[in-house]
């Protein structure tokens, strides 16, 4: 996590531009089938035949949306590949490729780098999709990183944000907030040393958390989880801002409105204490804190059978007219209409 003085530091300007990429980008194989040609030419090819192709591009500033102070760059580069194969899995279709375009300061040595590189290499192969190019050029300060997914799906999978109606079931893969939770508890400890540098913290009570904060996963696995269920869902979306704000897109998009029960609200035993000790509401953690990247989905009421009870998807709501809003019905039974204020909103409110 700290600098380590006495790790080798290569000058960047030793390998210049075309030395870097080709030293970043060695021993990247590829392997979907649709991957014509990657790295190496003006541009990569690619042949999906008679498939969708669905395209997601993310950008990440340093300071903005990472910082390198508890952020490993190995974490930086898989998470930077994680969240865009979630973009994709979010549209119900199958992640195949992503590029990568760096910029960075010449503060980072070579194995800075090979660090970031390192983790996006890894989630390419626990994910199953190839590097196929992208860019890389300096900046005055600082490090700026952007990936752009591409997946396949058939026309009639694609899950849109749009398509929810309000006889609808509101459905969520894993847990939420604990995203949210990690990144409160490592800045904690960022400013514990800051303070005392001597004081080595002790996470073990947060390691989930943490995980999930640091070294988030796509649910790649959701479209088959779903086929094999013989559900479509009607509508979908990744929960990267915050559940509210999610809720939110959809019911827009979809013209519908929506009642989320907080009592179903699915919540790891770690987060609820490290809320309790942070005196913070649970609930509003896991409505308003994002970063999770478990999908939220609605499906057909006719589909309730084929899905309650599954441990992988929990029923948190329903849809409803329009006209009737969007609501949390607390446990007290109280309806609060509810606000799309995402995670960043949370951090500015403390
Ligand atoms: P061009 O000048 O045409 O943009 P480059 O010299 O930038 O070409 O890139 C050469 C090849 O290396 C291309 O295939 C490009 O996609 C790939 N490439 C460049 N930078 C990266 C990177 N950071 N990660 C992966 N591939 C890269
Ligand atoms: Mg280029």
């Amino acid at each position: 996590m700290i600098e380590d003085k006495n790790q080798p530091r290569t000058s960047l300007s030793n390998l210049g531009e075309f030395g870097l990429i080709e030293h970043l980008t060695q021993n990247i194989e590829i392997a979907q089938p649709t991957t014509i040609k990657g790295i190496g030419d003006d541009g990569a090819v690619l042949d999906f035949k008679e498939k969708k192709v669905v395209v997601s591009t993310d950008l990440l500033i340093e300071g903005v949306h990472f910082d390198l102070a508890y952020m490993p760059l190995k974490h930086l580069g898989y998470k930077a590949a994680v969240v865009n194969v979630s973009d994709i899995c979010a549209m119900n279709a199958k992640p195949t490729q992503i590029t990568v375009s760096i910029a960075v300061s010449n503060r980072f040595p070579v194995e800075a780098l090979d660090e970031l590189y390192d983790g996006i290499k890894h989630a390419a192969r626990v994910y199953g999709v190839d590097i196929i190019g992208g860019d890389t050029t300096s900046s005055q300060k600082g490090m700026i990183l952007s990936i752009t997914a591409i997946g396949e799906a058939d026309e009639d999978d694609i899950t849109y944000r749009v398509g929810a109606t309000d006889t609808d079931l509101l459905v969520l893969t894993g847990d939420i907030g604990s995203a949210y939770m990690g990144l409160q508890v490592l800045e904690r400890e960022k400013q514990v040393f800051q303070v005392n540098p001597d004081n080595q913290p002790d996470l073990d009570a947060y390691t989930y958390l943490i995980e999930r904060q640091l070294k988030p996963e796509a649910r790649m696995d959701v479209k088959e989880l779903l086929k094999a269920l013989e559900i479509k869902p009607t509508s979908m979306i990744d929960v990267s801002d915050g559940l509210s704000s999610e809720i939110m897109h959809l019911c827009k998009q979809s013209g519908v409105g929506c009642n989320l029960y907080e009592d179903k609200l699915p919540l790891d035993p770690q987060l609820i204490n490290v809320c309790e000790e942070f005196n913070i509401d649970s609930t509003t953690v896991a409505i308003n804190g994002g970063e999770d990247y478990e999908l939220l989905f609605t499906i057909r009421m006719d589909d309730y059978d084929k899905i309650k009870g599954n441990p992988n998807f929990t029923i948190i709501g329903h849809m409803t007219q329009e006209s009737e809003g969007i609501h949390l019905v607390t446990r007290a039974n109280t309806k609060i209409p509810l606000k799309a204020r995402g995670w960043n909103a949370l951090k500015e409110e403390e």
